[in-house]
């Protein structure tokens, strides 16, 4: 089946609690929502200059949703049926700058949607992994082991969150749902390699450069 062309990323925040509280947010039951232009999508083995002298980038690793159906105000079972593919995406966040922006009531498009700040895996039919949601979520910096995770330690469950963002938006086919980050976020530095997978389904290298 062929997966529909890639259109709006919309990126959900504090949905795992262990990540939550590593980052000294409170726990909410409702996740936060923002987005990511997709011209900042950048494929498996490429090379992303990091912006400079606007403090530390952090990695967050986290399961894409593609959806495949129109949904509007959805129900858990209409938005587990439209979730048509997954991806492994890299969520690049200029943690110093977001921690700016929050202080003063900005939002957080400087830190979260630059150029480079959406790394994502090719995109997998749904069909062709199941069990996506028990499989372990990792990411290593140059080798060594920095994040951990599961889906299935998420606060809400994958068609929740789906639901939840129909709630606010239309979802349209190609639309993708970066579902957050599990805990052990960390900076990236110009030379360091990059390499998240889910399970042994997939997989996202990326190395960092200065320009
Ligand atoms: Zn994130």
């Amino acid at each position: 089946m062929a997966l529909p062309p890639l259109r709006n990323i919309y990126a959900l925040g504090r949905t795992y609690a262990a990540h939550a509280e590593e980052l000294g947010n409170k726990l909410e039951a409702d996740p936060l929502i923002f987005m990511k232009p997709a011209s900042a999508v950048v494929p498996s083995g490429s090379v992303v200059s990091l912006p400079q002298d606007v403090g530390a980038c952090h990695h967050e690793v986290e399961l894409a949703l593609l959806i495949g159906a129109p949904l509007h105000r959805a129900t858990s079972e209409a938005s587990a049926a439209a979730i048509v593919g997954y991806g492994l995406a890299i969520d690049l966040t200029l943690r110093e700058l977001q921690a700016k922006l929050k202080a003063r009531g900005r939002p957080w498009e400087r830190a979260k949607a630059f150029e480079g700040s959406c790394p994502l895996s090719p995109l997998l039919p749904c069909a062709e992994f199941p069990g996506v949601e028990e499989a372990e979520l990792r990411l290593w910096i140059n080798g060594e082991a920095r994040q951990r995770g599961q889906p299935r330690d998420m606060i809400l469950s994958l068609p929740e969150l789906v639901a939840f963002v129909s709630r606010s938006f239309v979802l349209r086919p190609g639309d993708l749902i970066l579902t957050g980050t599990p805990p052990g976020v960390g900076p990236v530095v110009d030379g360091d390699r990059l390499l998240a997978t889910l399970g042994e389904k997939l997989r996202l290298e990326i190395s960092f450069s200065a320009l």
